[in-house]
């Protein structure tokens, strides 16, 4: 079964491909809110850059988001249902799936050259899955599950902020990791790499919050200014916006 999202009459792109779910119409609400907030964020150009499709076949890598030929692929954990933590776990994938538009190319050499500098997106996707459980729950569209995004917001937070392993550290009002290059190379692509950013996250998470959605859109283009090894991003080039830029660049660890 395939169910196209559509805003009025126009195909959005964006479909869930399901063999008899019987949540495949929550998972259409959830998706349906979602792009409307991505898409005031990022436009609807972004948002329709490619055909994606959320496709709940068992994944032992899911939740995750993959380039395909034709379109973007979105898996998710949908053994147990939640729909706070599908919400979740959409919203953290449609990010990635923001950032595929700079890497629309379906060669595996560069899709690994994206994974090697990913460390940074997945703070941005985190974050904005944080931000949009927010917008969630104060929703009226969904009112009736209000109190529950709201309790699964403040569980993940409460969660991120016991996470001791985060090599955020302010000094002066900067983040510092020393061992920033080891550390975030190797651990890369490991699931528990999440886990060393929660701080990092944190603080994009309250400053998005701080800011409009026009603002925030501007995360978008934080590829154009990674240097050549896709180690960093080189925030003195980046001048839109300087005053959300200068607060952003602060995920950024200096090296010791
Ligand atoms: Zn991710």
């Amino acid at each position: 079964m395939v169910l196209k999202l559509k805003l009025g009459n126009t195909d959005t792109g964006f479909s869930i491909v399901s063999d008899n779910n019987p949540e495949i119409n929550n998972i259409a609400n959830i998706l349906y809110y979602l792009f409307a907030e991505f898409k005031n964020i990022f436009g609807l150009e972004v948002m329709t850059h490619k055909k994606c499709s959320i496709d709940n076949s068992i994944r032992d890598d899911a939740p995750i988001t993959c380039p395909h030929d034709d379109c973007i692929k979105i898996y998710l954990i949908t053994d147990s249902w939640d729909y706070s933590r599908m919400f979740y776990q959409l919203a953290h994938e449609m990010m990635h799936y923001v950032y595929f538009k700079y890497f629309p190319l379906i060669n595996q050499d560069n899709f690994e050259e994206k994974e090697y500098s990913s460390w940074n997106e997945e703070i941005i996707c985190e974050a904005m899955a944080l931000y949009m459980l927010k917008s969630v729950a104060n929703s009226k569209e969904f009112a009736k599950y209000s109190s529950s995004f709201d309790n699964y917001l403040k569980k993940t937070i409460i969660k991120k902020q016991c996470d001791t392993t985060s090599p955020l550290k302010i000094e002066g009002d900067h983040v510092l990791a020393s061992d920033f290059h080891a550390k975030f190379n190797k651990t890369a692509q490991e699931e528990e790499h999440r886990a060393e950013h929660t701080a990092e996250t944190m603080y994009l998470y309250e400053l998005f919050k701080k800011h409009k959605p026009e603002v925030i859109a501007e995360i978008y283009d934080m590829y154009k200014y990674y240097n050549k090894d896709y180690h960093c991003i080189n925030y003195d080039s980046w001048q839109e916006n300087p005053n959300f830029i200068e607060e952003l660049s602060k995920i950024q660890p200096i090296l010791k």
